[in-house]
């Protein structure tokens, strides 16, 4: 069954829908996407969304962080009902130079299903809402997932207001310049509790779908990751005059800790990361007196992960180097009743985890019954125009998802 495609109706509105978007944030020079959170783009990108909840009839709310909710049915009404909605959709926000995928294929494969489940002639028995998180890459003030973060209370208001991005302005300043009432922002339960359910779909950000020969796969949790900050302490001294014997140079303290990072991860099959690195002076005939960088790690397994860090640490001991951890997020898993039930009603497709992280995850860490559906990409490429999947296999999302809503918001069985 996730092979099934969606009807030619479906089709249609799917493709409208993505050619609409085609260029909205597209840089000609590098081809890639630059849709960053509460500028001029993200309006026009939510005033598409807000469209396409009117062209259906939906009712639009915005909560208190901005994101955009397109309700069929009265959510309010479940709430009190106590049967309280299902909620599809993703982000239409970018990494700098993102590709078309990430985010969009979930707001858009939501949308599409809904034409496709009513026009099966389906009343809901529960309200179906599309929703359009704000800011979830972090692309301008640096914290992901900061819409969903905010309405679950796990980013405060203060904190988020006075995020900056790199021209100084902050988050408030920039909500403020978008329309939006700072002061607003805050933790939404009112918001929140009309969302019985959470599934959004994804592309997805590796090959495994491509290599298990399958167009949809449902997501079983976002591995642990953490972030690490490792100072290597030097010497300060000059290039051309000072013998190699007497050198304290931070550099090769920092090359160990990068070596030893990708040795051990290799070893405990993670993934670590050292994207960053700060070098003080920085000269080009300067011996570096300072390098600080910073470690991303993440697996399946947390001892494994943790396993990792441990390794770096005991390397760059010897060179007097101090490692810090600045964050760790534990498993995220998926409610498993729910994963299994997806993955069955979809003709038992495969379940993977992810080492990525989605609103999904916030949604599932706030209690909210939350699963994901991965959608085939074969270049296994993400935040990089490069990323990519067929046609088929959106639709077959498409296709999925209409499945998902008519099992999950259908009428009871007799
Ligand atoms: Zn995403």
């Amino acid at each position: 069954m996730s092979n099934r495609s969606a009807s030619p109706g479906g089709t249609l509105a799917f493709r409208r829908m993505w050619a609409d978007l085609e260029t909205v944030g597209l840089d000609a020079d590098t081809g890639g996407y630059r849709r960053f959170a509460w500028t001029r783009t993200d309006h026009d990108l939510r005033e598409w969304f807000a469209g396409e909840a009117q062209a259906r009839g939906l009712d639009l709310t915005t909560d208190r962080m901005g994101n955009q909710w397109a309700w069929w049915g009265d959510p309010d009404a479940a709430v009190a009902a106590g049967d309280p909605g299902l909620v599809l959709g993703s982000h239409l926000d970018s990494v700098p130079d993102g590709g078309a995928f990430d985010g969009p294929l979930g707001v858009v494969s939501a949308l599409a299903a809904i034409d496709e489940v009513r026009a099966s002639g389906l009343t809901p028995s529960r309200p179906v809402g599309v929703v359009n998180f704000a800011d979830e890459e972090g692309a301008r003030f640096g914290v992901a997932c900061a819409g969903s973060r905010v309405i679950t209370g796990v980013l405060s208001p203060d904190r988020a207001r006075g995020l900056k991005d790199a021209d100084g302005v902050t988050m408030a300043e920039a909500l403020r310049a978008s329309g939006r009432d700072p002061h607003e922002l805050g933790p939404d339960p009112e918001t929140l509790a009309r969302v019985g359910t959470f599934v959004e779909l994804h592309v997805e950000q590796g090959r495994l779908l491509d290599d298990l020969g399958h167009a949809v796969g449902v997501g079983s949790d976002i591995w642990p990751h953490g972030r690490w900050r490792i100072d290597v302490p030097g010497e300060a001294n000059h290039a051309g005059t000072t013998a190699l014997d007497v050198r304290e140079d931070a550099m090769l303290g920092l090359a160990a800790a990068i070596i030893s990072a990708r040795r051990s991860a290799e070893e405990h099959s993670c993934l670590a990361t050292v994207g960053k690195v700060d070098v003080v002076p920085g000269g080009v005939n300067a011996i570096a007196s300072c390098a600080t960088a910073w470690l991303d790690a993440r697996g399946a397994d947390p001892d494994a992960v943790r396993r990792v860090v441990a390794d770096v640490r005991d390397v760059v001991a010897d060179f007097d180097a101090l490692v810090t951890e600045e964050s760790w997020t534990p498993v995220t898993d998926f409610d498993p009743v729910l994963t299994r039930r997806l993955a069955t009603l979809l003709g038992g497709v495969p379940v993977i985890g992810t080492g990525a992280g989605h609103d999904a995850g916030i949604l599932a860490n706030a209690g909210v019954p939350t699963t994901m559906l991965f959608v085939r990409n074969p270049t296994g490429v993400s935040h990089s125009p490069d990323e990519w999947a067929s046609a088929d296999d959106c639709l077959s999302g498409v296709a999925a998802l209409a499945t998902v809503v008519t099992d999950l918001a259908g009428p009871p069985a007799a």
